[in-house]
């Protein structure tokens, strides 16, 4: 084989958590009947006038800003032209030289290396209207020589963000790396909930590759493969496979000479069922789609100080910054922080509240991603639901390391906390589990000091192990005591390390 670089960009649309469409007023609840939320606006009817919605073009910048990009202080909007039977007005309304965002990047890790980071730079990132949606018919079509289409034209006019990287991934897995971080951002600065099974976020795959010359492959000069687009890609997992296909069948093209000088960019589709790609259409060039600029709409201006106002308020709700602060702050491992930050913005705010609260960073950070996730896991609901606060569950972590309930019935605190409201120390007395108050435990200890000359006599010559008998027997004098701190009150009175 010989060495070749596999260029990838992305071109990734996420819908805006809006209440209501871009142009107008309706309603953007997913899932609602066909063609209940439209109006002559959505529609295109010859004299409706759109008008921009504010908060969708506030959440555009906004996320503009996350991704570091220069915002355009005055913005227009633009006709793209193309017929198409979901888009009634034979034109989306979008935006062309003026996008709210120019340039702009996203840090990714390294997927082939956990230490290294990844700049992915972006080109642009504007605003559009989606178009309906058409589903093919197949009963109809069995009763009819015609194929039918069916349109549904609620999505029609939804607030859609395009944001467009630059050619500067390596490998699918970085691809599926960049998409991964860039949900995460999204959804913590509450832009786009991103749910790729509602189609709130869809994405388009350009890949090529760059054959250097070698003396394998007789090139004079580094050959550039025909860049092919690859459309219907549904999941992360999908895009990272329809790029890893494609970059082997690139490379298939041109070890059998396949190349006959057509080097024109190509659009093509994943077959998911087939899991491979197919040859669609050959891509339009923007001078296809004859942009104008959008006469119905005013263009839209922001100022320096919202700006600065939006930075400000997404600068704690980056995934970074917060991955940044369970390290520095809290002294989490990279494993515990992944596990916080990916699931969401409002796991992390439990966690530092569970952590400031409870003093214990190390506990808090167990105790979410093992019991109050499996919990969370179990029960499918999301954190906002569980039943145990983070300020609750803080009081148990700090009663625990204060000594007034044994470590190892912690879970059974836990358990009653599911259930009621009581307070940790009316559920510490409920359950008979108060720790053994230290005379107590001085008084049993000497108890069986007393009662075990031998035993203690072959701990004293080394045999450490024998102090677990005691403990056995400790524990049916009291079934509450602690082992850890009954071995080490035992250890202290004969002496023993
Ligand atoms: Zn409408």
């Amino acid at each position: 084989m010989f060495p070749y670089t596999i260029i990838i960009g992305l071109e990734t649309h996420v819908q805006l958590l809006t209440k209501s469409k871009l142009f107008c007023g309706c309603g953007t609840t997913f899932g609602e009947s066909p063609n209940t939320q439209i109006c002559p606006v959505c529609l295109g009817l010859p004299g409706a006038l759109p008008v921009i919605n504010r908060d969708a073009y506030y959440l555009a910048v906004k996320a503009a800003c996350a991704l570091q990009c220069e915002i355009s202080r005055n913005t227009k909007w633009d006709r793209k032209n193309y017929y198409y039977p979901d888009l009634p007005k034979g034109f989306q309304t979008s935006q062309f030289d003026y996008p709210v965002g120019v340039g702009g990047r996203l840090t990714i890790t390294d997927p082939a290396d956990a230490e290294k980071q990844r700049e992915i730079g972006l080109f642009r990132v504007h605003l559009e209207e989606d178009a309906g949606k058409s589903m093919h018919d197949e009963e109809a079509d069995k009763k009819s020589s015609m194929q039918s289409t069916r349109i549904d034209l609620n999505r029609a006019g939804m607030p859609l963000l395009e944001i467009v990287s630059k050619p500067d991934m390596r490998s699918p897995d970085e691809a599926y790396a960049y998409l991964t971080e860039l949900k995460l951002l999204l959804m913590y600065i509450g832009v786009s909930d991103c749910n790729m099974q509602e189609g709130s976020l869809r994405c388009d795959a350009n890949i090529n590759l760059h054959i250097a010359p070698s003396p394998e492959n007789k090139l004079k000069e580094t050959l550039k493969t025909p860049i092919i687009e690859i459309k219907n890609l549904n999941s992360f997992r999908a895009v990272r496979a329809a790029l890893a296909y494609e970059a082997n069948r690139q490379c298939q093209c041109f070890l059998d000479d396949e190349y006959g000088g057509d080097f024109a960019k190509q659009t093509w589709l994943w077959d998911e069922a087939k899991q491979i790609t197919r040859q669609m259409r050959s891509k339009e060039e923007s001078s296809d789609y004859r942009y104008f600029p959008e006469p119905d709409l005013l263009p839209a201006t922001i100022t320096d100080e919202e700006i600065a106002e939006i930075q400000r308020s997404i600068e704690h709700r980056k995934p970074s910054v917060v991955r940044k602060r369970l390290a520095e702050q809290y002294q989490l491992s990279a494993y515990d922080s992944d596990v916080i930050v990916n699931a969401g913005i409002e796991t992390a705010e439990y966690f530092f509240t569970l952590a400031d609260k409870s003093g214990d960073a190390k506990q808090s950070a167990n105790w979410l991603t093992q019991e109050v996730m499996r919990i969370l896991n179990q029960q499918n609901i999301p954190i906002e639901e569980f039943p145990v606060s983070a300020d609750v569950l803080a009081e148990l972590i700090a009663a625990i390391n204060a000594g007034k309930a044994p470590r190892n019935q912690a879970k059974a605190v836990f358990a009653e906390m599911l259930k009621s409201k009581e307070s940790i120390d009316v559920l510490i007395q409920k359950l008979g589990i108060a720790s053994i108050p230290q005379e107590k435990l001085d008084k049993i200890a000497e108890q069986i000091i007393a009662e075990n000359p031998n035993v203690i006599a072959e701990i004293l010559q080394g045999k450490v192990k024998a102090i677990g008998s005691l403990i056995g027997k400790a524990k049916k004098l009291d079934k509450n005591i602690d082992p850890a701190v009954f071995e080490a009150c035992l250890k202290a009175k004969i002496n023993v390390k």
